[in-house]
Parts: C-alpha cells; sequence; structure tokens
C-alpha cells in the first residue's frame, strides 16, 4: 500500500503474539490484492475494465469498503469521492510528462468522478462503475479499511491491548493513555503539537506526504472533485480522530478538500468525531490551529524549542 505499517500487542507470550501479528499481515495482503488499482488482477483493476460494460461480483469486504465510501461521498457532497480515478490518473501523467493538464482534459477527466454511478448491490454482492472509463481510487480509505480488518484479526486472537498504524492511519485496541505526536505540516520530521487519544483511530491528510511536480512547481495529491485540480481550502494538514480507521482515512481527506468551516457538519454527522487543522495563515511562516470543541483540552502545544523530533514515519512510542 506505499506506506509503512507498524502493529503491536501486548504480550506475554512472544511467539504467540508474532503469529498473530502475522495472520494481520496476512490480512492486509489479501486486501491490497483486492483494492489495489496497479495490479492488474485486483477487483478495483476488473472493476475499471468492466466500466460501463458489466457488474463485476465483488469481494464482501470491497463491498463492505466501498458501502462505506458512498456514505462518506454522499455526506460530504462528493468532495470525497473513490470515483476519483481518472483524475488523479490525468495528474500523475502530468507529473511524468511535465506539462500541465489542459482544461479540456480536466473537465473531461472531471466528469468520470462521480461517487453517484458507482452502484453496489449486496446481493452477490456486485458493483458497477456505469461509464466507460470511470475507475476507482481506494488511496484515501484503503489504508484506513485494512487498518480494522488488522485490529479485528488481533482482538479475535484475545488481544486487547496494542495498535496498528498504516502511516499515519492508527487505530488503538482497547483504551489508549499517550499522547500522540501530529506532525508541523511545514517540517514534517517534528511534532507541533500532542494529541491525547483515548480509543479508536485517528488519520492525518496531508499535501507533505506526497504530490506531483510538474515545471518546477509542487503541486498537492489531494483533489478537489468540483474542480479536478489540487484542493485549495488553505488546508496545510488535517487530524481526524474517528472510532475507526476507515472513517477517519475517508474524513481527514474530505476535511482537507472542505476546510474547516465546510467541514464542521460533516464532523457533527458522525459520532465521536473529532478534528484538528493546521490552516495557512496570511502571514506566510504562521500557521493557524482549528479545532472542533470536543476535543478541546486534549491538544497540547509543544513550545517552539522542544519540537519533539519525529525519527520515523511511525511515532507513537
Ligand atoms: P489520504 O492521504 O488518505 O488523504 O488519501 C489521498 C489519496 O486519495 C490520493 O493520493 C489519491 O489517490 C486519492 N484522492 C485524492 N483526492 C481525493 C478525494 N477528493 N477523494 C477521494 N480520494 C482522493
Ligand atoms: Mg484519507
Amino acid at each position: 500500500m506505499g506506506t509503512v505499517w507498524e502493529m503491536a500487542v501486548w504480550s506475554r507470550e512472544r511467539p504467540r503474539a508474532l503469529w498473530a501479528l502475522d495472520g494481520a499481515f496476512q490480512e492486509v495482503a489479501r486486501l491490497e490484492r483486492l483494492m489495489s488499482r496497479f495490479l492488474p488482477e485486483s477487483q478495483v483493476s476488473q472493476l475499471a475494465r468492466a466500466a460501463g460494460q458489466a457488474t463485476v461480483p465483488i469481494d464482501p469486504d470491497l463491498y463492505t469498503l466501498l458501502a462505506q465510501a458512498q456514505q462518506v461521498a454522499a455526506v460530504s457532497d462528493g468532495a470525497f469521492d473513490v470515483t476519483m480515478g481518472p483524475l488523479v490518473a490525468l495528474w500523475a501523467r502530468a507529473d511524468l510528462t511535465g506539462v500541465l493538464p489542459g482544461p479540456a482534459e480536466i473537465r473531461f477527466a472531471k466528469s468520470l468522478v462521480d461517487y453517484r454511478a458507482s452502484v453496489l448491490d449486496a446481493d452477490g454482492p456486485t458493483a458497477v462503475l456505469q461509464h466507460a472509463g470511470m475507475s476507482l481510487d481506494l488511496g484515501a480509505i484503503g489504508k484506513g479499511f485494512a487498518v480494522d480488518r488488522a485490529v479485528e484479526r488481533l482482538q479475535a486472537a484475545g488481544y486487547t491491548q496494542g495498535w496498528v498504524n498504516a502511516g499515519g492511519n492508527v487505530r488503538f485496541l482497547g483504551s489508549w493513555d499517550r499522547a500522540v505526536p501530529v506532525r508541523d505540516p511545514k517540517y514534517p520530521d517534528r511534532a507541533f503539537v500532542r494529541l491525547i487519544v483515548e480509543e479508536g483511530a485517528l488519520a492525518t491528510s496531508a499535501n507533505y506526504e506526497r504530490g506531483w511536480k510538474i515545471s518546477g512547481q509542487r503541486y498537492g495529491h489531494l483533489l478537489d472533485p468540483r474542480t479536478g485540480w489540487p484542493a485549495d481550502s488553505g488546508c496545510l494538514s488535517v487530524t481526524v480522530c474517528a472510532p475507526t480507521a476507515a472513517l477517519a482515512d475517508a474524513l481527514s481527506t474530505a476535511c482537507f478538500v472542505l476546510g474547516p468551516e465546510r467541514s464542521w457538519l460533516l464532523c457533527a454527522v458522525f459520532p465521536k468525531v473529532e478534528a484538528l487543522w493546521y490552516m495557512k495563515d496570511n502571514n506566510a511562516d504562521q500557521m493557524q490551529l482549528v479545532i472542533t470543541p470536543g476535543i478541546n483540552g486534549r491538544v497540547h502545544d509543544l513550545p517552539a524549542l522542544q519540537e519533539e523530533p519525529i525519527h520515523a514515519d511511525v511515532s507513537l512510542a
């Protein structure tokens, strides 16, 4: 899935724990084989090939993931949309050729992005992309979904304490009593604040993670389906806490695209969802921190001189 995975459980029996962790990693590998748009035999690739022509039987897990994605797409009014494949492909191609996509290309790719034209049927289950040229990109929810499945595997093996982290898509087993560092979007190897998370999951969407370089200019990888361009909400990064990692992952993408004001209601729709945004400030050196009321008191500033270095992608210890 193009990121670093880390899993941990508290256990007195190391071999048994390693066996359970191995099972959880295998589950992640199985999901990747279903969901990757880079693997020709994945069901996501099969759906793209059958777009505009045929309904495809899909794995119940892919059905569940797509149903969750549809819910977030509907509530975010399409700011989050997993039918983003054609637009992502257009920008990836621009990254290779060094030429910005033209208005007609953007208009055409955008016309193929529409979650309402991705139709699911629980009987079967099956899915169909209704128009030729449509394709799925699960980059904004797949890792979170796989984190949830890994956690379920570990819980089924009897573990009640631990965590699973896929490049910042984190879910805790049981309750958690430590603060989690949130990266400074301007200096991502450092934490800027610490967030007290007691349970559930958190995910971050940020433009420092990935992007495209076209004619010397950097473009963020989070796209606004309404414009076809990289999102321009003034957001530098957003961290979302939610009961499940799939929801945190999907909502962090939506909250990045929409910015805080337009995400406020979106966060309120789902129980136990909170968010923290770093927003650009008019003064280029400054950032504004915006938080939903529910995490007031759980965000701890780090004094500038004591900003904590984050050594690896994984930074929960
Ligand atoms: P995340 O890091 O979870 O926010 O996911 C970002 C990835 O999701 C990108 O690299 C794209 O593959 C895909 N993506 C970009 N913009 C969107 C969007 N508005 N809705 C859904 N997926 C998106
Ligand atoms: Mg996401």
